[in-house]
């Protein structure tokens, strides 16, 4: 195992949480430690249809393989690119005429890789599939059933004239990517798109606050030659300053939990118990349970607390259970009750409520009422900022899309002030050449000029805003920031 000479990075045992990864210089806020190209990855069982299964963006009618009729591509282009991962699994689809779930096609390719590359990929690479934690002594009778059930799939699934394989090793593959797979996401970052694996990034232990963050890269697709295409590469990147030898973290799951909380996911869904400096002391807990006094000075009762919790939770199903349906008027209804019931007991920085503000700005954005929408993002990004790390990636797209609702909403100087915030936390996590960072840099130029407008002649700038509007409603990688329902 050898390690590129360029990345400033080694393995290291750290204590109870197994291997670990820290850097062997110091490192800058916003810094790329390592980029790697995904091992395997594959396109979600549910978007595979809309999602080219090369470059993972989103496509509105996608180029279809003729053989398989199960991949999709933007292009011929995209689809000759990916022929190369795709070939066996096109023949084996065909064999068996459905496509599988995306675990058995996942680790389908990760073998064929192997098979192929012996294992190793790179120079790059820290590490081998075969020493990755598989968890399944830890996993739940039930998590492990499933796992049963997708080995059997992957024995139909298989081509008898692949190089055979045992059943162990295909468990624990299945058991890899059960706690290891990364979620790829679209090419705005807002919604999962597939599941890949990148052995590096397994490497990286989690904290709740953590140092370092990942960042999808799709590359340039508008290059003609392929090789300049998407390898589905992620970067990790420094969020902060890190001294030579501090070990690297990630967060896999939101920080917006109380630590009992993210805790408890953890156990679930990863198999280990955070004690990180966040959880052991349970920082920011109070904040994200913190209360309004009474008017006569005291603390709400526990009963009350307790009852307003319930009712905020059975709230937040019914939202959800809503806008599943597309009847967002309704799911704007029980925010505004929801709110109404919290605004004398809860406090802004209280989770409950900060998930229906959030809720409820982007519901009202995508109804075209933006004044009261960007009045609930306002409240909502205050609450973030008491939270959130300073340059976590979720909170910088709630500032973007903050600024955008107030954009929208007439109120430019707080967009302008918004969208730069945005600007200066994504070019940390997401770094100049990302596709959202150069439409916020385009929407920092726009605003900073209505600004200036705004300030000369309050007329004259509305007159060109109303024409700006019709012309061209401000977007994000060419869509306009609205919907996420
Ligand atoms: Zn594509
Ligand atoms: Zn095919
Ligand atoms: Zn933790």
């Amino acid at each position: 195992m050898t390690v590129e000479k360029t990345d400033p990075v080694e393995v290291f045992g750290a204590g109870l949480k197994g291997r670990g990864l820290r850097g062997t210089r110091d490192l800058s806020a916003g810094e790329v430690v390592f980029a790697e190209a995904s091992f395997a990855a594959v396109v979600l069982d549910s978007l595979s249809l809309q999602v080219c299964h090369s470059c993972f963006r989103r496509q509105v009618n996608p180029h279809r393989c003729a053989q398989c009729k199960f991949a999709h591509y933007c292009d011929r282009t995209c689809q000759r690119a990916a022929w190369d991962e795709h070939r066996k699994e096109c023949s084996a689809i065909r064999n068996i005429g459905k496509a599988p779930n995306e675990n058995v096609r996942l680790v389908a390719r990760i073998l064929w890789r192997i098979q192929k590359h012996t294992g190793l990929v790179s120079d790059s690479q820290l590490t081998t599939l075969d020493m990755l934690e598989d968890h399944l002594s830890r996993m739940t009778p039930e998590d492990l059933k499933e796992l049963k059930v997708d080995v059997k799939t992957f024995y139909t699934y298989w081509p008898k004239k692949s190089k055979a394989v045992g059943e162990d090793y295909v468990s624990h593959l299945f058991g890899v990517i059960s706690c290891n797979g990364f979620t790829l996401s679209d090419q705005r970052g807002l919604q999962s798109v597939g599941i890949g694996l990148f052995p590096n990034l397994c490497l990286v232990n989690h904290d709740c606050w953590p140092n370092c963050t990942v960042i999808l890269n799709h590359g340039d697709q508008s290059a003609l030659d392929a090789s300049f295409h998407s390898s589905r590469r992620i970067e990790l990147r420094a969020l902060e300053p890190i001294s030579a030898g501090q070990e690297l973290t990630v967060s896999y799951v939101d920080f917006l939990s109380v630590s009992t909380d993210r805790q408890r996911l953890l156990q679930q869904q990863y198999y280990f118990d955070c004690k990180c400096e966040h959880c052991v002391n349970g920082t920011k807990d109070e904040l994200m349970t913190a209360v309004k006094p009474t008017e006569d000075g005291k603390q709400p009762s526990a009963e009350v607390v307790k009852q307003l919790t319930d009712f905020s939770l059975q709230a937040l199903v019914k939202i959800e259970a809503a806008r599943a349906q597309g009847n967002f008027h309704e799911v704007i209804r029980i925010c505004r009750e929801c709110l109404e019931k919290q605004d004398p007991v809860f406090a802004d920085t209280n989770v409950h409520v900060l998930r229906v503000l959030s809720t409820a700005s982007e519901v009202l954005s995508f109804l075209q009422q933006f004044q009261e929408a960007a009045g609930y993002a306002q409240r909502m990004v205050d609450g973030y900022m008491k939270l959130y790390h300073p340059n976590n990636a979720q909170l910088g797209m709630a500032i973007m899309r903050a600024g955008v609702t107030h954009w929208h909403a007439g109120l430019i100087e707080a967009a302008h002030g918004l969208i730069c915030r945005a600007y200066g936390i994504l070019m940390i996590t997401h770094g100049p050449h990302h596709p959202i960072s150069k439409d916020l840099e385009a929407m920092r130029r726009q605003t900073e000029m209505e600004l200036r407008m705004f300030k000369q002649n309050e007329h004259v700038y509305h007159s060109m805003r109303e024409a700006a509007l019709t012309s061209k409603p401000m977007s994000v990688a060419g869509e306009q920031v609205q919907i996420k329902a």
